[in-house]
């Protein structure tokens, strides 16, 4: 299958292209970068670190779209939304990986999956979406009075927008595990006189630096013990497995949104 990747000159894309290349089954069908960059009319593979392969990146979305079987995005809210309009025009299977989403870019998003096979996942790794699994059962089983539940998690200095959306990924996992809906429960920063934390409450905290891939902990505090569940990247690549695995799997499902959740079988 031929597979197209949009932002395919950032950190992820350029994973992106490293991945499908070497996936048994998979091609590389193109990739855009934003218009007007450094990067469009560069060789695909050449700035991917691979040997030259003759596709030059382009800025046309609508016409990678037309050409491939599926497109992998790893880009920005506002590009991303463009190109989930594109896939239900062209009925072109899109897998999501960019965070930072609004509740109405989700909302859209599930209109365009009306029309085509679209996976969305916060995290591609296969290790954080079984913490996801983890987090909603121990949620379930230690209520609100039992155990405080908290956050945090540390990402790079060049990340923009917090907290992760990994981490409310592990917030929704909890808050689901507990009945109840994440916006009315979450806590995503403090500072000042907060007073005292409130029962049912789940906290975020976020930490920027360095190079650091990825690392999240979910804190189950209880009176006497802590519970915590804590994963750690260290390479990029295993998103992009993810991302490529999902590609592979969502090539002739029917419409609909999916999540790695449905691809692992969790
Ligand atoms: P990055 O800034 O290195 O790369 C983004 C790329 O998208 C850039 O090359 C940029 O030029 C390009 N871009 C922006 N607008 C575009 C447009 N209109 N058309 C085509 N390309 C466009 O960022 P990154 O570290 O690769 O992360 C990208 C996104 O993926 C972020 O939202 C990040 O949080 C997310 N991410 C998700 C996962 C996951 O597993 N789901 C893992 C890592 C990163």
């Amino acid at each position: 299958m031929k597979i197209g990747i949009v932002g395919c000159a950032g950190r992820m894309g350029r994973m992106l292209v490293v991945e499908t290349a070497k996936t048994k089954g998979c091609d590389i069908g193109g990739g855009t970068d934003v218009p007007g960059g450094s990067f469009v009319g560069k060789d695909i593979a050449l700035i991917a670190g691979l040997e030259e392969c003759g596709i030059a990146i382009g800025d046309d979305p609508k016409a990678l779209f037309g050409e491939v079987d599926a497109v992998i995005d790893f880009t920005t809210p506002t590009a991303t939304m463009k190109h989930a309009a594109l896939a239900a025009e062209t009925g072109t299977v899109l897998v999501i990986g960019t965070t930072g989403l609004s509740a109405d870019q989700k909302a859209e998003l599930k209109q365009a999956a009306q029309k085509t096979a679209i996976v969305f996942a916060p995290n591609m790794s296969v290790g954080v979406n079984l913490a996801f699994a983890l987090v909603e059962k121990v949620a379930a089983i230690l209520d609100k009075e039992t155990a405080d539940i908290e956050i945090v998690e540390m990402h790079h200095k060049h990340k923009v927008d917090a907290p992760s959306g990994t981490a409310l990924g592990l917030g929704e996992a909890a808050a689901r595990g507990r009945g109840v809906a994440l916006d009315d429960v979450a806590v995503r920063s403090r500072d000042g006189h907060t007073g005292a934390r409130e029962d049912g409450a789940i906290g975020f905290a976020t930490l920027r630096g360095g190079d650091v891939v990825g690392e999240h902990t979910v804190i189950f505090a209880c009176d006497g013990e802590r519970i915590e569940i804590t994963h750690k990247a260290s390479s990029r690549e295993v998103f992009a497995k993810g991302a490529v695995r999902a590609a592979k799997w969502a090539f002739g499902k029917d419409a609909g949104l999916y999540s790695m959740q449905d691809i692992l079988g969790l």
